[in-house]
C-alpha cells in the first residue's frame, strides 16, 4: 500500500483548512497536521468576512474541522511538523512525536508570528481593543478617541490618517519627541490628527477594554481603542527548510514565503504556501481564498502527474497561469 500522502497540509488556520475542504472534496488523500495556535485565537471575533459578523475565531475553526472531518480522505492530526526536506517525487516531514510522514505536495499554511510592542496593559487588550488592523477591528471602536502608538517604524502617519475613516478623535501617540517632516505634519494637520509625544507608560482600562493611555509623566489620555505596529515573522524554519525563497524583509514583515500570488507556488516545485504566511495583506479572507486557490492548483498538478489530465510539460499550475495570462492579453478582454 502507497503511505505517501497526495498532500499534507501543514496548519489548520483559514488557510489550511479552506484548502484542506477543496482537497477533500477532490477525494485526494491529505494529512492536515495542526498545532492549534491561529494568530487571531485571542480576538473578540473575525471582523470583516463576509457572512460571519464578528464570529468567534474558534468557533469559527471548529465548524471547519467538523465540515472537513465528513470527507473520508482527509485525515486530521493534532501535531506539530518539527522539520521537513525534499526528496524524489516530493517531500518529508517530521512530527513531534516522531513519526515520519511523506507527500507528494506539501502546503504551508503555517501562518506567522505577530509581534506587538511590549507595553504594561497591552497584552490583555491585544485583539480587542488593541489591534494592529483597523480593517479588522476598526468597526468595534468607531467614533471613540482613538490613539496610534508610533515608535519609529516609519508607519505611524500613514495609519494615523487611515484611522481617521472610524473616528474624528485619532491622536498619533509618537512615545518621545516626534520626527516627522513638514509634509507629515501638514498631512495629520489637514487629516485633523493630533500628536502627542509624552512618553507612554502603560494602558489602562476595566479587563480588555481601554480607558486611557499613562504617560510617564503621570498625565492620562482617555481612548477607546488603540493601533499598534505589529512585526510579522516566521513561526520556525520549517519553510527554510524545506527550500522556499523568502522575500526580503521590510518595516512590517520578515520572512514571507515568496508565491505566485494567482497559483500559490512557491520556489519549490510541488511546495505550495497560502494565507500569512505568503502575503503582506493578511486577513482571514484573503487566508481563505489563497488556501482554496492552492489546494486547486495542487489537484491539477497531482492530475497532470498521473497522467489524468494532458501535460504541457510544465506542469498543469504552469499551464494554467499561462491560459490566465494569455486570456489577460487578449484586446477586450475582462479576464
Ligand atoms: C490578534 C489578531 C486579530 C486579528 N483579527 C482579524 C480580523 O478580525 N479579521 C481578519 O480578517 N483578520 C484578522 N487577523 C488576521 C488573521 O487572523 C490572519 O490573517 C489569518 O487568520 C491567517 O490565517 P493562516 O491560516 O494563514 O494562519 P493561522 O490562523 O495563524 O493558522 C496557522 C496554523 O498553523 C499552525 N502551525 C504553525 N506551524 C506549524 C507546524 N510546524 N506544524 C503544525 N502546525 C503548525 C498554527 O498552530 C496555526 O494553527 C487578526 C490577526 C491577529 C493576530
Amino acid at each position: 500500500m502507497d503511505t505517501t500522502w497526495e498532500c499534507i497540509v501543514v496548519g489548520a488556520g483559514a488557510a489550511g483548512l479552506s484548502a484542506a475542504l477543496v482537497l477533500g472534496r477532490a477525494r485526494r488523500r491529505t494529512l492536515v497536521v495542526d498545532a492549534g495556535r491561529q494568530s487571531n485565537l485571542v480576538a473578540h471575533g473575525i471582523g470583516g468576512l463576509l457572512g460571519h459578523g464578528d464570529r468567534a475565531p474558534a468557533d469559527f475553526y471548529a465548524t471547519g474541522r467538523e465540515q472537513i472531518a465528513a470527507h473520508a480522505t482527509v485525515e486530521l492530526r493534532h501535531g506539530e511538523v518539527v522539520s521537513g526536506g525534499q526528496e524524489e517525487g516530493g517531500f518529508v516531514l517530521e512530527l513531534g512525536d516522531g513519526s515520519r510522514e511523506t507527500a507528494r505536495r506539501v502546503l504551508l499554511a503555517i501562518g506567522v508570528g505577530y509581534r506587538y510592542p511590549e507595553l504594561p496593559g497591552i497584552e490583555e487588550r491585544w485583539g480587542h481593543s488593541v489591534f494592529h488592523c483597523p480593517f479588522c477591528h476598526g468597526w468595534e471602536v468607531r467614533d471613540r478617541p482613538l490613539g496610534v502608538l508610533d515608535q519609529g517604524g516609519g508607519t505611524g502617519v500613514h495609519q494615523a490618517i487611515l484611522l481617521r475613516a472610524w473616528s474624528d478623535d485619532v491622536t498619533l501617540l509618537s512615545d518621545g519627541p516626534a520626527e516627522l517632516d513638514a509634509d507629515e505634519a501638514a498631512r495629520l494637520g489637514a487629516a485633523g490628527v493630533g500628536v502627542d509625544e509624552r512618553p507612554v507608560a502603560g494602558l489602562v482600562g476595566p479587563h480588555r477594554t481601554l480607558a486611557a493611555v499613562e504617560f510617564a509623566d503621570g498625565g492620562e489620555r482617555p481612548l477607546g481603542g488603540l493601533l499598534v505596529p505589529v512585526v510579522r515573522a516566521q513561526r520556525g524554519t520549517l519553510a527554510g527548510q524545506l527550500g522556499a525563497t523568502t522575500a526580503p524583509a521590510g518595516p512590517l514583515s520578515s520572512g514571507i514565503v515568496q508565491v505566485d500570488p494567482t497559483t500559490f507556488a512557491t520556489s519549490v516545485p510541488g511546495l505550495y504556501a497560502a494565507g500569512d504566511i505568503g502575503t503582506n495583506m493578511p486577513s482571514v479572507a484573503n487566508a481563505v481564498a489563497a488556501g482554496a486557490s492552492a489546494a486547486a492548483m495542487m489537484i491539477h498538478g497531482l492530475m497532470t502527474e498521473a497522467g489524468e489530465l494532458a501535460s504541457t510539460g510544465r506542469g498543469a499550475e504552469d499551464d494554467d497561469v499561462d491560459r490566465r495570462r494569455r486570456a489577460e492579453q487578449r484586446p477586450g478582454s475582462s479576464a
